[in-house]
């Protein structure tokens, strides 16, 4: 078992703490807040973030409109989430590249982006 080395600086790894915080993905916390202000629809383009399987939309993402670079203030500010769908998210990412990973993730709280530190 080995680990795949950063492609950039360790900077996200930190965040960890943040994405696994009840405050985050719990049952009341701010990702859900936010699918739930945003009636499960993309705030980008529209379209509903609600598939057949209501319990596991997977398309939905949860996006830091400023990215909270590891503050929880920004990290835990509802109105600096908005929701998104995989591929609005996926050209947020095209964005974020020099960053080296998404900050979205799923509706579980885990994050999308398989580069994510999370997934390291
Ligand atoms: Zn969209």
């Amino acid at each position: 078992m080995h680990h795949k080395p950063p492609r950039h600086r360790t900077a996200g790894q930190e965040y960890k703490h943040l994405y696994s915080d009840k405050r985050w993905h719990g049952a009341r916390g701010i990702r859900l807040q936010a699918l739930k202000r945003d009636l499960y629809t993309c705030q980008r383009c529209g379209c509903s973030l609600v598939t057949t399987n209501r319990h596991h939309p997977q398309a939905a993402v949860v996006n830091h409109k400023t990215p909270h670079k590891g503050d929880p203030a920004l990290f835990f500010d509802l109105n600096n989430c908005e929701s998104a769908c995989k591929s609005c998210h996926d050209a947020l990412i095209q964005r974020e590249e020099a960053r080296g990973y998404s900050i979205g993730s799923d509706l579980t709280g885990r994050p999308t982006d398989p580069s994510h530190p999370w997934n390291w």
